[in-house]
């Protein structure tokens, strides 16, 4: 069985539909999928859809955008029941604070003399989630920047003269509304940015696991989180943060997999909850 549980589409930052996505998976082999766009639910139904048609499990799952301190912490969600009415209108409010904020980062780039207009920014992109990287791509396209990673490092990126904050959303609160809507808590590919202190914070505030596997940790990363995971009796998750663009460390769908064990121990733990 092979398993990758770290997949995005068109609804956030991702290039493919989540049909595609299903497509793609089903030829690289893959089993069971998640995918876990940023704060929409959005793909999920046609995800499973297809899934169901091509015999790849889909389990229904998100990344929410959290921060300590100005420091982003992304939460992973699974098996939530996503259709839940309260957790709905929750992500409709995330939606919106990110338009705003869309509109906010353009302000700033129209005062750098940059004049990108907001309805280009929206015409490029599906999303749901309007996120940094659909301004970057608009820079690009528009040929403000001449690539991606110029356009976060001179304009998107923190500390950068168009840089806004994203939703204040404390860990505490993303880890709730997974809890509330049944699913399960993991912290995201904690190697890219967390300090020890924040991942102690985490685990006392009942996250249920780790997010072990991913592109950004080497083996002595894996080593280190899975001993983490050992000691806290906390899940361990991972996949290959697929977003299917052409950024430096894309990696392709399905070349990060996690044993069919840690879906089996997850199921396992929702059926003590
Ligand atoms: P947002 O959720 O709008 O803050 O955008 C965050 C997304 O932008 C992340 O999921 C990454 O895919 C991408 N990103 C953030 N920082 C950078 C960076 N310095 N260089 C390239 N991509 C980045
Ligand atoms: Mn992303
Ligand atoms: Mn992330
Ligand atoms: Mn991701």
């Amino acid at each position: 069985m092979r398993v990758d549980l770290h997949l995005h589409t068109y609804y956030s930052d991702g290039v493919y539909s989540p049909s595609q996505v299903v497509m793609k998976a089903k030829e690289n082999g893959l089993d069971v999928i998640s995918i876990v766009d940023h704060d929409t639910t959005d793909g999920l139904e046609e995800a499973i859809e297809v899934g169901k048609e091509l015999g790849v499990e889909v389990i229904p799952g998100i990344e929410l955008s959290s921060n300590i301190n100005g420091t982003d912490i992304h939460i992973l969600g699974y098996f939530i029941n996503w259709r839940d009415e309260v957790f709905q209108t929750n992500l409709r409010v995330f939606k919106e604070l990110r338009i705003q904020r869309a509109k906010r980062i353009v302000e700033k780039l129209n005062a750098l003399d940059i004049p990108l207009e907001f309805e280009s920014v929206i015409e490029l992109t599906h999303s749901s989630s309007i996120s940094r990287v659909h301004i970057a791509n608009a820079l690009v396209r528009f040929g403000y920047v001449s690539d991606f990673y110029e356009a976060f490092n001179k304009y998107l990126g923190v500390g950068c003269p168009a840089y806004e904050k994203n939703i204040e959303l404390s860990p505490r609160r993303a880890i709730k509304l997974i809890s509330e809507v049944g699913g399960l808590s993991f912290i995201a590919h904690p190697g890219r940015y967390l300090s020890e202190n924040e991942l102690a914070v985490l685990i006392e505030l009942g996250i249920d696991g780790i997010e072990v596997i991913h592109p950004s940790h080497d083996d002595e990363l894996v080593n280190y989180y899975r001993s983490i995971a050992d000691e806290y009796f906390l899940l361990e998750s991972g996949g290959s943060d697929f977003h299917g663009g052409l950024r430096r460390d894309e990696h392709c769908i399905g070349a990060y997999t996690v044993p069919y064990k840690f879906v089996e121990t997850m199921k396992k733990r929702l059926n003590f909850k």
